[in-house]
């Protein structure tokens, strides 16, 4: 296996060997240079190799360094240059490329190779000293900070002063004798933090930087963003080593960065913006205030500085070109960063662009239009979670919203919350359950945390390709950029826009459409779910095999399923209709009842407002089946608490308070959730399955169009339970059908959520027709961790990789998934037509919607808001 594989100059393409092994960066630029597109020649230095670093104890393997010997003559001979030479030096930059993109986590080190004597080399080679020094000086910045562990202030402030001085706003305004200086300054800076000069030999700046880019795999800011993206740790990164190119060698030089659609909305247009005289990294650190790249985006914004099309109209019909010709190739909106050297461009990295949801649903339904892909791969392009962010409300355009100031909409959608002005401050405040917007000057790799736990981020300076915007807009959170004329505070706490004071703590509503800054909370709408949303969605129904049902009990809830598209109800929580004002004195009246008969009149009281609960239901999902549960609570959840409690339940039962206090003392539990519940309730007291069976049974024949009910024994262990269950129900249903004089179809089955059932299952299935895996309960019963407890610890579970996830939002495929497969293959061995769902959390979950289809269940179940989610990520699974 070769340590190093090179690209550019007719090196054959070697991007087959894919992201994993080349990084993402890497690989396309080895695929790009095979197409025939400008890259710059280098090499890469592949993942596998990270980890051999790492075991060499932070060091260069030497056969890799023997290797570099080799990948440095190739970019020499295709470049032309001489790496190190006095005359016509070759500058190179060293590049970070994991397999996914990690924007900004780790480091890169650009103009590398420059020394007292190469510097001079350049200046005369080029004819331009001020560019080979504002060069030096750039890269003494960045060896310092990513290689030598330098703060990057200490060039800053030094760079600051200087043009105070010279009386100069821009950096391009230094001239070469500045810059000089400034590069001297720089040498002493170095030498006065790590006592030894400024490293002059280029190949030791190599190593040194190519260790460092390594070594930032494992950063703590790379590692909070593994964690919060599921990235694995043994991923390791790519090095891209690659021939510099300039776009600060004056006005006809630029660099950009750019988006063959737009990104916040999707629309089929080139985005992006760019900077003339400039280096790659000014655009990102919003240093100076990019320009935009089409003549439109500029007239639309009101921007006076030239677009790029104005300014290089040639160059920029080639780079159009090269974007027509890039998305043709990877048939996907491309994110582009480019540089143009004295009128000729080159393209330095190409990505999959990430997209805000609204814009991936655009794109894909555009890119079908436009024949480019088929509606199967879009379905695949959009994932299936961030439909979220469509799914919930946006400001509500009548509203009154008093603007504070306006910036770039960077990322859309819309938040309110408290002002807070670190990462540490958000991440506490959020903590706490409140809702905060992270206000910074501009965010830098060290937010990610805060900008995660924030509602949404607001930054004063930057770009809408700032670091701020493509983090929030790949979290689905809102963003406004480069909000000019706010400023902060930071020793008084305090947001300060225009002539107004904000302290910390105040609330501000954020429109990442507009890019409006508002006083205060705004009202919100519902969402619109036709246009492009619809198209996906019957395209993913067109996919999908498992139906997809929602956990619902009210008609709010059941409206809102139907309205998504959920086919039926996989899961009604009969205790949760038990709560109502009117009727949660019978329950507990039934509860404490002394005796069956009084516990019976306690019931006949329910019956009616049961009854009507599953008319509503049943006329909403006409035609569709209804899972109704039968009770299951833990028995505690109802008893009253308070004295006014106590009292009111006595008067309804003719009990005194005293022994109704009693009774509650009697019913007391240790450990209620593996209690006196479910189908141990219902064998206990046969009449609360009677009355339940009765209201189910007389409201399903009240409809006219008919419904399939579903009836489900909840918590059983063993067939025994179930039996004894089912036989009430069937009575009661035949005395109901034998009243009315008509009968209908309907089903007895059982939730599958505890071990002993999933191993019985081929017992069960003889009297159960479906199953239905309660994974909420299976997951605390397999595990045995209780979800109410968990949090206290199963953070730090996962951050050490005892679990890769939260088993209570994600299944625990290994572990409860091994049970589901179980339960399904012994429970259809017995009985071949059990129907086979999934009610828990896990429903609404893609990853666990994707185990299910590999179980071949019939369907999935999830809170109303999550059927979209369902749908396509169903849709996914299945294709
Ligand atoms: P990141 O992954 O953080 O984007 P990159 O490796 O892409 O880091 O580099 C950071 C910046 O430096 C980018 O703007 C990139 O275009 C620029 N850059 C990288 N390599 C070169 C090069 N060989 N010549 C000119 N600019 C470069
Ligand atoms: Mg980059
Ligand atoms: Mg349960």
């Amino acid at each position: 296996q070769r340590l190093l594989i090179p690209f550019g100059g007719g090196a054959p393409s070697a991007h087959h060997l894919g992201k994993a092994h080349l990084g993402g960066k890497g690989a396309n630029l080895a695929e790009m240079a095979g197409i025939g597109l400008p890259v710059p020649p280098g090499f890469t230095i592949p993942t596998t190799l990270c980890a051999l670093y790492y075991e060499a104890g932070a060091r260069l393997p030497d056969a890799l360094l023997a290797e570099m010997v080799g990948g440095l003559a190739h970019i020499e001979t295709v470049a032309g240059m001489e790496f190190g030479s006095a005359t016509n030096p070759l500058l190179v930059s060293v590049r970070s490329g994991a397999r996914v993109s990690m924007p900004g986590m780790m480091d890169t080190v650009l103009n590398l190779g420059l020394n007292d004597s190469t510097v001079e080399g350049l200046a005369s080679r080029s004819g331009n000293p001020r560019f080979a020094w504002d060069s030096y000086r750039r890269f003494i910045q960045m060896y310092g900070d990513v290689v030598l562990g330098l703060d990057h202030y200490l060039f800053e402030d030094a760079l600051e002063i200087l043009k105070d001085d010279k009386g100069a706003t821009l950096d391009t305004q230094l001239t070469a004798d500045d810059l000089k200086g400034l590069v001297a300054q720089y040498q002493a800076i170095v030498q006065k933090e790590t006592g030894k000069p400024f490293p002059q030999d280029p190949r030791a700046q190599l190593e040194g930087a190519v260790g460092a880019v390594f070594g930032s795999w494992r950063s703590e800011r790379a590692a909070v963003y593994r964690r919060l993206n599921d990235i694995p740790e043994d991923w390791g990164t790519a090095v891209t080593v690659q021939a510099m190119v300039f776009g600060n060698m004056g006005e006809t030089s630029a660099t950009g960065v750019a988006f063959t659609r737009n990104p916040a909305t999707g629309e089929r247009a080139i985005y992006g913006e760019y900077l003339i005289n400039a280096q790659g990294e000014d655009v990102v650190a919003g240093i100076r205030t990019p320009q935009y790249l089409t003549l439109a985006a500029r007239e639309q914004a009101g921007a006076k500085a030239a677009s790029m099309e104005e300014a290089m109209p040639d160059v920029f019909a080639e780079l159009a070109r090269m974007f027509a010709q890039l998305e043709l190739h990877y048939r996907d909106c491309q994110d582009i960063e480019f540089t143009v050297q004295e009128g000729k461009l080159w393209l330095l990295q190409t990505r999959s662009g990430k997209r805000t949801a609204k814009a991936a649903l655009r794109m894909a339904c555009e890119m079908v239009d436009e024949g480019l892909i088929q509606t199967d791969e879009a379905v695949l392009r959009v994932e299936a979670s961030v439909l979220d962010q469509l799914l919930h409300p946006t400001l509500d355009p009548k509203a009154e919203r008093k603007v504070l100031a306006v910036g770039l909409p960077a990322s859309p959608g819309a938040a309110s919350g408290a002002i807070v002005l670190d990462s540490e401050t958000a991440h506490t405040r959020a903590a706490t359950g409140e809702d905060v917007i992270l206000v910074r000057l501009e965010t830098s790799p060290e937010d990610i945390a805060g900008m995660h736990a924030a509602r949404g981020i607001l930054t004063a300076r930057g770009g809408m390709t700032s670091h701020a915007a493509v983090v929030a807009r790949g979290m689905g959170r809102p963003c406004v950029s480069g909000a000019g004329g706010i400023s902060i505070d930071n020793d008084r706490r305090i947001l300060r826009i225009g002539n107004r004071e904000l302290p910390e703590g105040a609330i501000i509503t954020l429109d990442g459409a507009s890019g409006e800054v508002m006083e205060g909370r705004v009202a919100t709408v519902e969402p619109e779910l036709s246009g492009d949303f619809a198209r996906l969605m019957i395209w993913a129904d067109g996919h999908r095999r498992m139906k997809v049902r929602a956990n619902a009990e009210t008609p709010e809830d059941c409206t809102t399923a139907r309205r998504f598209g959920a086919e039926g109800v996989g899961l009604a929580r009969t205790e949760h209709m038990f709560f109502g004002a009117d009727r949660i004195v019978h329950v507990r009246a039934m509860i404490l009842g002394a005796d069956e008969t009084s516990r019976r009149a306690a019931l006949a009281k329910l019956l009616p407002a049961q009854r009507a609960d599953f008319e509503a239901i049943f006329r909403i999902m006409e035609g569709l089946p209804v899972t109704i549960r039968l009770l299951d609570p833990p028995l505690h959840e109802f008893l009253p608490q308070r004295e006014a409690e106590m009292e009111e339940v006595a008067a309804e039962t003719g009990l005194s308070v005293a022994a109704v206090k009693r009774r509650v003392a009697d019913l007391h539990e240790a450990n209620p959730m593996l209690g006196h519940r479910g189908c141990r309730l219902l064998i206990s007291y046969p009449e609360i399955v009677e009355m339940q069976t009765r209201a189910i049974f007389e409201a399903a024949l009240a409809v006219p169009g008919g419904v399939e009910p579903e009836v489900m024994v909840p918590l059983v262990a063993t067939r025994r339970e179930l039996e004894i269950v089912k036989a009430i129900i069937d009575r009661v249903a035949g005395e109901v059908f034998e009243a009315a004089g008509r009968s209908l179809t309907y089903h007895v089955g059982t939730m599958i959520e505890l071990p002993r059932a999933a191993l019985r299952a081929g017992e069960i299935a003889g009297a159960a027709e479906f199953f239905s895996f309660g994974t909420n309960d299976l997951t605390q019963t397999t595990l045995g961790i209780s979800r109410d407890d968990a949090g206290r610890f199963l953070g730090e579970y996962v951050d050490a990789g005892i679990y890769p996830r939260d088993p209570f939002v994600s299944l625990d495929v290994e572990g409860v998934g091994e049970l589901v497969q179980f339960a399904a293959e012994r429970g259809k061995a017995a009985r071949p037509a059990l129907k086979l769902g999934i009610c828990g959390e896990h429903g609404g979950d893609p990853a666990t919607i994707d185990f299910c289809e590999t179980q071949r269940l019939d369907y999935v179940s999830c809170s109303p808001w999550r059927v979209p989610i369902a749908r396509l990520a169903a849709a996914q699974a299945a294709l």
